[in-house]
């Protein structure tokens, strides 16, 4: 997992392909990132109780890892993520501007 939380990334495939979000939360074991209000699908509910009116809402689903590219804040473009190793310290990188992420 090269992602993190607080990440902006862009989905390059599926039905929001193209729309740009600021990764939420990671989940790591089924390799998918939590992008508020994308890939958002309709989910019918029953009505419960008053607290509970039912209807349809919004339910988010995590995007699959290899269905997202990250966004460099630097050069602002899709861009796969290097690592470069100085030392103890392991740094994400950009590989179309190098620059750490
Ligand atoms: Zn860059």
């Amino acid at each position: 997992m090269k992602l993190k939380k607080g990440d902006e990334v862009i989905i390059t495939s599926g039905k929001d392909k193209g729309k740009k979000g600021k990764i939420e939360k990671v989940f790591r074991k089924s390799n998918t990132v939590l992008l508020p209000g994308l890939n958002v699908f309709k989910r019918h509910m029953k009505k419960r109780d008053e607290n509970n009116p039912g209807g349809i809402i919004d339910f988010p689903r995590p995007v699959k890892v290899a269905n997202v590219a990250l966004i460099c804040p630097k050069c602002g473009k899709p861009t796969r993520i290097g690592y470069k190793v100085q030392g103890d310290t392991k740094s994400r990188i950009c590989r179309k501007c190098d620059s750490i992420l």
